[in-house]
């Protein structure tokens, strides 16, 4: 079993009063754990997932990360599925294996962007991952979802083969910066979000701003770009309300999970109360 977690909380909307903090602390983690049990059955929704590879991870804690067990399917994940590991990779919670040499991927940018990227996602989505093929690795700028990640979309354009070494994970992270999406050339694609609802809505919308412009390539005719004044406002507008929205959307998505399919081991208080909240727009 874990020991109590010492230090649960860094970001203010999380922080704990020292009396009540065990049992909070307790019942944060529990969210985190339903929270991204939904965001990998999510992705499975959406066509994200490949196989049993590729990783969403969480921080729940300084250096303790929520990781999927290597061999279950995105569909079938639970939130007591999940493991809890520490920096070095150590099970402290969970049954199965880590694929550690991609935990150490994930861990890097988590220490490096800090809060905000307390969810790292890595996926080899298809119509973002064909981006990544193409010899500028870009998502170019000619869509109104595009702009969602004007100036926050970075290139990492060497494909080194499969990472199994540190010295990958610091080209990566270098190559990230404070982005907070990572185009990797001819393998995938990363985001982070402080929250799995933050994450989930940028792969959901890098995606398909991806597969309109696959769409639009494929008709052969030349792109139409937005100008880069008109970018960087919007970009603007979209970034103070990206919290509210994205929370709204992986709410309402997790609703309709939750009353069309079994949710297995993922039931739960959180989920029960969530199952029946009022709509936000009500
Ligand atoms: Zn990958």
């Amino acid at each position: 079993m874990l020991r109590r977690l010492p230090h649960v909380i860094s970001s203010q909307s999380r922080r704990l009063s020292t009396a009540s903090a065990p049992a909070a602390a307790a019942s944060l983690l529990r969210q985190d754990r339903v929270d991204l049990a939904a965001a990998y059955r999510l992705c499975h929704s959406f066509g994200f997932a490949e196989g049993v590879c590729n990783h969403l991870t969480m921080e729940v804690a300084p250096d303790r990360y929520l990781l999927v067990p290597h061999g279950l399917l995105w569909s079938e994940v639970g939130a007591d599925d999940l493991l809890l590991l520490d920096a070095d990779g150590n099970i402290l919670e969970g049954r199965g294996e880590a694929e550690i040499s991609a935990f150490y991927i994930h861990r890097a940018v988590h220490q490096a962007q800090g809060e905000a990227a307390r969810c790292v996602f890595h996926t080899h989505m298809p119509h973002a991952t064909a981006l990544t093929v193409l010899t500028d690795n870009q998502l170019p700028m000619v869509h109104q979802n595009c702009l969602k990640f004007f100036g926050e979309v970075a290139s990492y354009d060497r494909y080194h083969g499969l990472v199994h070494d540190g010295d990958e994970a610091s080209r990566i992270v270098d190559a990230f910066g404070s982005a907070r999406c990572l185009m990797m050339a001819n393998h995938g694609v990363i985001v982070t979000g402080e929250t799995a609802a933050e994450a989930f809505d940028s792969l959901y919308y890098l995606e398909q701003a991806a597969k309109l412009v696959t769409i639009a390539m494929s008709t052969g005719r030349p792109l139409r770009p937005i100008d880069p004044a008109v970018c960087a406002a919007t970009a603007e507008a979209m970034r103070d309300e990206r919290p509210l929205y994205a929370r709204r959307h992986f709410d309402a998505l997790r609703r309709t999970m939750l009353r069309g399919q079994d949710y297995g081991q993922c039931e739960g208080e959180d989920l029960d109360a969530s199952r029946h909240a009022p709509s936000p727009y009500s």
